[in-house]
């Protein structure tokens, strides 16, 4: 493009540049690619698409992400490519100019140009100031310390991300929302977390006394420090942080300070250039600032006195600046904010003014035991604020009486038992509670996107949840909107809801991948915590729900949650196979297929002295040995033990074989040495539990003697470095692998091994081995996960080392040691898996 080779040639030579007029369109520059920037070139391509010629000038090196996401992407429950809003396609396919990496430095109004760090120059005819905020830094001694970060954009999410792959201590100062959320990710990824928060209660400016007390108290729970009514000192350290001092003298390890004590507008551009600038940079009804042909839009404006730290607001400034740009004379009027959050996977929302007062009436529920508390603020009878903790469905509804000033004298006496009761018994109807809502009532305040749009996609042809994600937004980011969006599906398209995937079993209403989520989202411990708080049908649940909930529970708390024996098939309670005659086999582990005289001895010891009818090598390389008794099998195992032999897991939802052929060291075609690969590889990935079994395979050459290419995680050396590929089976349906990526050393194949194996734990459903995984979700997302993301790739294989340094405990070492003797006493089958096959 010839715009683009201008702006090139230019940045190369170092020389100013200006844009030549492109056929009489007005050049729009704009300095932001943040929620709001990119938001309102989306407003006006949609208004009139040619009008102008658009760059857009970003600080960061990305493209336009949602910014709220960065709390999910700390936590692990989101990756970075998840909250990308527009891709570079995006940018191109719209003529979209995007310069990123390179902040714009000065405006020059007299010229009409912007220049950049890099010294680019650009000449615009209007000017869209969309610079966000900075956060605010408490003027402490240390704060400039290697280790003090704020939480702000991706850098910060990665830089927190690298810290926490150390694991130790972190201090969040500040205890509202972003604090809180930092604290949260840090937790999740292994840290140690207190939080530091000045005034009594948390999210002071969100909730109220009582509800920030529930705050804590959940938090506490989870294993975090909160310290309300604490003022920092210091943060101190020598050449890094080591900690932080609190002004009464107590003293808290760190090796991470997250800084999140609140935000100023970024006006500081505009102010150099001298455009009016008050708290924020001063914009009029159509975000026009003191000079006609500079805009400004986002949380570095201010607008009528007020500056705005939520999303929704933004949305609004957005539409009314894409109106004025394409003469339409629509006048933004300010937002009344409303705040439904969820906080570390806690429900909460407020709206408007809860301070109450003397003319005020507060109507309260405290349903302390549910977590659940409303507080609803009344003045002249009309609602003014209300506080919502636990249950915020009905926000939206209070949040629309609130807008509209209107009087509840009728309804108050069950106003605060939510929309669906004052409304009376007809309205019981979830349907009912959206079909009164009104067309601008909005419905996702992450993307701003309201009842009429919503309604909109679905009429124009968006019959499923997924679709009306992909389509208008709502409910892709955060999902606390997901139940409202699924209501207005059911009430537009009558029966013709496309139905979603199949429920985890008939014990819930919710799919595998719902429960995975809630889990992690609202911090479960426990299967009866997960049963409870998501209503389960059952009491204890039944046999497909209890090993998948059991299993769900591990990997997203290694090291936290404590294994339920109970909840296993009896292979895996027993670590051995049961076979049909009602005996066991048991594999002992031969790492990547080695063996000794040793070992030999030992297990030939065993099947003499337990009296084993046969010994039988298995396709994975290991000895398996048939017909042990029952009450034989502690001694069965003590006695491999002994011989420093440990479970192979040929029982288990787990790693079970790494297979090798003798490669460089003993054959003339090997040109690596695939055996030793193939023990590191098994030292690395065994006793890993797994949503199935788990075959991995290393091939010294292309011949591929360990048949690679069938296994779930194959590599085939060959001249030039390690080829590795994914997704293979040679069970009931044979599948080949896919071609993952080659890479050239060893450690980068123990590298993306441990990655692959870890995305496959998270995201796969539980009794899906990685070949249907894969059919399901694309070998294109796995490319795109492992290896196009470096910083997920490290985060996925940081997981899984992290995991595994409590999951590598030999559970016949222990057994034989005599824990858990009570568990292989009275077992009766959970189901019916008597008949697995040894490897
Ligand atoms: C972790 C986190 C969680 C949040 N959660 C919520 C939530 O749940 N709900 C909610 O409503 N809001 C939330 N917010 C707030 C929300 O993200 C902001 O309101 C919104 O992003 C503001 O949009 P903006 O475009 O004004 O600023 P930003 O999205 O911050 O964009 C500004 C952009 O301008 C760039 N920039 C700055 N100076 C220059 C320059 N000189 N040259 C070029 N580029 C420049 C910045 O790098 C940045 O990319 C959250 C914010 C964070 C950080
Ligand atoms: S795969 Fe190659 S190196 Fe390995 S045994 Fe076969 S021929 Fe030899």
């Amino acid at each position: 493009m010839e715009f683009q080779d201008g702006i090139d040639s230019a940045q190369a030579s170092g020389e100013d540049f200006f844009v030549p007029v492109d056929e009489g369109r007005e050049h729009l520059v704009v300095i932001g690619n943040g929620m709001a920037g990119c938001r309102a070139v989306e407003e006006l391509l949609a208004r009139d698409a040619g009008r102008y010629r658009v760059t857009i000038f970003g600080a960061e090196p990305h493209v336009n992400y949602n910014r709220i996401m960065l709390s999910p992407v700390l936590a692990g429950e989101k990756t970075f490519d998840e909250i990308v809003i527009n891709t570079r396609e995006w940018y191109d396919s719209n003529g979209i100019d995007l310069v990123t990496s390179d902040p714009i430095t000065a405006i020059d109004r007299a010229s009409g140009t912007v220049t950049a760090r890099s010294g680019r120059v650009v000449h615009y005819d209007r000017l869209l100031i969309a610079t966000g905020s900075d956060p605010f830094i408490i003027p402490v001694p240390g704060k400039d310390l290697p280790g003090v970060i704020s939480f702000r954009d991706m850098q910060d999410v990665d830089a927190m991300l690298a810290a926490a792959a150390g694991g130790g201590d972190a201090v969040v100062i500040g205890g509202g929302l972003l604090g809180l959320e930092a604290a949260h990710g840090l937790t999740l990824r292994g840290m140690k977390v207190t939080v530091i928060h000045l005034m009594p209660t948390l999210m002071e400016r969100q909730l109220d006394e009582a509800a920030g007390w529930l705050l804590k108290t959940a938090l506490e729970a989870r294993g975090q420090t909160v310290l309300t009514g604490a003022d920092t000192a210091e943060i101190y350290g020598k050449g890094k942080v080591e900690g932080v001092r609190l002004k009464d003298g107590r003293t808290i390890p760190a090796s991470l300070v997250v800084m999140a004590v609140g935000i100023r507008p970024s006006a500081g551009l505009a102010r150099d250039a001298g455009l009016a600038v008050g708290r924020g940079i001063q914009v009029d009804d159509h975000m026009v600032t003191s000079d006609p042909r500079v805009l400004a839009v986002g949380e570095c404006v201010e607008h009528d006195g007020n500056v705005y730290g939520l999303v929704a607001p933004l949305w609004d400034m957005c539409r009314s600046l894409a109106d004025g740009l394409t003469d339409r004379h629509t006048g933004y009027r300010g937002s009344v904010t409303s705040t439904k959050l969820k906080v570390a996977g806690l429900d909460v929302f407020s709206a408007g003014d809860f301070s109450g007062g003397s003319e005020c009436e507060d109507i309260v529920l405290r349903d302390a035991a549910r977590g659940v508390y409303k507080r609803v603020v009344l003045k002249d009878n009309r609602v003014v604020g209300a506080v919502l903790y636990g249950d915020t469905a009905d926000g939206a509804w209070y949040f629309d009486l609130l807008r509209k000033g209107e009087d509840v004298s009728d309804i108050r006496d069950r106003l605060i038992f939510g929309q669906a009761y004052a409304l009376g018994a007809s309205a019981a109807d979830p349907l009912a509670a959206v079909a009164v809502m009104a067309d601008d009532a909005e419905i996702c305040g992450c993307n701003g996107v309201t009842k009429g749009q919503v309604v909109g996609c679905i009429t124009a042809g968006a019959c499923s949840l997924d679709a009306v994600r992909a389509t208008c937004k709502a409910s892709a980011s955060c999902g606390s909107c997901t139940g409202l969006v699924e209501n207005l599906l059911a009430l537009t398209l009558g029966g013709e809801v496309e139905a979603g995937p199949k429920t985890m079993c008939k014990c819930t209403s919710f799919t595998h991948d719902d429960v995975r989520r809630e889990i992690v989202a609202q911090g479960m411990r426990s299967i009866p915590e997960v049963m409870h708080k998501l209503h389960w049908s059952t009491p204890d649940g039944c046999s497909s729900c209890r090993p998948a909930l059991n299993y769900y529970l591990l990997c997203a708390l290694p090291g936290e949650y404590v294994d339920d024996q109970q909840s296993r098939f009896v292979n895996e309670r027993m670590h051995a196979n049961i076979q049909k005659d009602g005996t066991y086999s048991v594999v002992p582990r031969m790492w990547g297929g080695l063996t000794n005289p040793r070992e030999l001895r030992a297990i030939a010891d065993v099947v003499e002295k337990y009296d084993a009818p046969m010994v039988k090598v298995t396709g994975g390389q290991r000895l398996d040995i048939f017909g042990i008794k029952k009450e034989d099998l502690p001694a069965v195992w003590a006695d491999l033990n002994a011989a420093g032999m440990v479970s192979g897991h040929a029982y288990g939802k787990s790693l079970r074989t790494v297979k090798t052929c003798v490669g460089s060291e003993w054959c003339r075609f090997g040109t690596q040495d695939s055996t030793g690969l193939g023990v590191q590889i098994e030292r690395m990935t065994w006793g890993s539990w797994m949503p199935h079994k788990f075959k991995i395979a290393a091939s010294g050459c292309p011949r591929n003697c360990a048949e690679a290419t069938i296994k779930d995680f194959g590599v085939v050396c060959v001249d030039s470095g390690y080829e590795l590929s994914v997704g293979g089976n040679g069970g009931i349906k044979v599948r080949a692998t896919d071609f993952l990526c080659k890479v050239a050393t060893e450690q980068e194949v123990l590298d993306y091994c441990a990655a692959f194996t870890q995305l496959y734990r998270e995201e796969a459903r539980y009794l899906e081995r990685t070949a249907p995984w894969i059919e399901r979700i694309g070998v294109e997302y796995v490319k795109q996960r492992i290896v196009e993301d470096d910083v997920g790739r490290e985060a996925l294989r940081a997981r899984f080392l992290y995991s595994q340094s409590f999951s590598q405990e030999d559970p016949w070492a222990e057994r034989a040691a005599g824990r858990h003797a009570d568990l292989h006493q009275h077992l009766e089958p959970l189901a019916p898996e008597t008949l697995a096959a040894a490897e």
